[in-house]
């Protein structure tokens, strides 16, 4: 495997960063998870925008240019040969001295990781996930904005470790209002009647890059798609349940606290909006060989 650092290309055992970097110490830095299928990245744009607003709100300063980036990420798959691929996008703030002063880290680093992924097994979207709400709260949007993607996981690792003891494979996480704001490494979306509803970013979201895609399509079938606070009682009660995300894609959820959703099944618009999800995927995005 061919690793991308900072312009270079290194092998899996000498592709390594410095363990004075700030993204080690300090969870300070900023990522995407990237999918390509089919020979194309999807989304790219999106995601590059997204990076980039993440490094803003950071006052990260990533050592390229947008355009460089995209070449780069490209890159990284070709020189891997890959087709369908996971890509991992990451800028630390770079190595720096032991106080936590980002002042002191004048190299940020640039890593491309291109490999594949499988977060939950086949049958698992055959079936639906049941998932619970976890006591850890969400990230405060004034405190580490949730909008951010950052290298600083631990409010979703916490809630992952909650879900793993209660014997299930994805949180909800609600806000400090008690608003459901999303999964550990997924956005929510239910069905309710003829609408598709999903949680605003001011609940503490991420503007997930499928949440964007999903909402599109949601209105191409028809579904009124609005984002609104949603309350657990309000998941217990929706027809349907599913979650989206880069790396899960969507995923049914068909319990949620011990409360069965819909017959308890993959909903029927859930599944629609699966087919021309995957449907795209294998359609559009930036070609790798041109
Ligand atoms: N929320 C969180 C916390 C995430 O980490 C992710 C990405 N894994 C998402 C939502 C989904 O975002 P996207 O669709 O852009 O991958």
């Amino acid at each position: 495997m061919k690793i991308f650092i900072n312009g270079k290309y290194f092998n899996e055992k000498t592709a390594t960063v410095s363990v004075f970097d700030h993204g080690l110490l300090y969870g300070d830095g900023i990522f995407e998870g990237i999918r390509a299928y089919n020979g194309r990245v999807f989304k790219l744009k999106e995601h590059i925008d997204r990076l980039y607003n993440s490094a803003k709100a950071l006052l990260l300063t990533i050592p390229m240019t947008p355009v460089e980036m995209t070449r780069a990420v490209v890159e990284t798959c070709r020189r891997n040969k890959l087709r369908d691929c996971y890509i991992r996008l990451i800028v630390t703030r770079g190595p720096g001295s032991l106080g936590l002063n980002p002042n002191r880290c004048k190299n940020p680093q640039v890593i491309i990781i291109a490999d594949k992924i499988q977060l939950y097994p086949p049958s698992m979207y055959q079936k639906g996930l049941d998932i619970v709400t976890v006591p850890t709260t969400r990230n405060l949007i004034n405190a580490v904005n949730p909008a951010i993607k950052s290298l600083n996981y631990l409010n979703n690792i916490l809630a992952k470790i909650e879900a793993n003891i209660a014997g299930v494979e994805e949180a909800i996480m609600l806000n400090a209002q008690g608003f459901v704001a999303e999964c550990t490494g997924d956005n929510v979306f239910i069905v309710k009647g003829d609408e598709l509803l999903t949680p605003p970013l001011t609940a503490g979201a991420l503007y997930g890059i499928t949440r964007g895609t999903v909402m599109q399509i949601g209105e191409q079938v028809g579904l009124r798609v609005r984002e609104t606070d949603l309350t657990r009682y309000d998941l217990f009660v929706a027809d349907e349940c599913f979650l989206t995300g880069t790396g899960a894609e969507l995923i049914p959820v068909v319990k949620i606290d011990g409360r069965v959703i819909g017959n308890g099944k993959p909903g029927k618009l859930t599944k629609e909006l699966v087919r021309r999800y995957h449907d795209l995927t294998q359609s559009t995005g930036e070609p790798i060989y041109k």
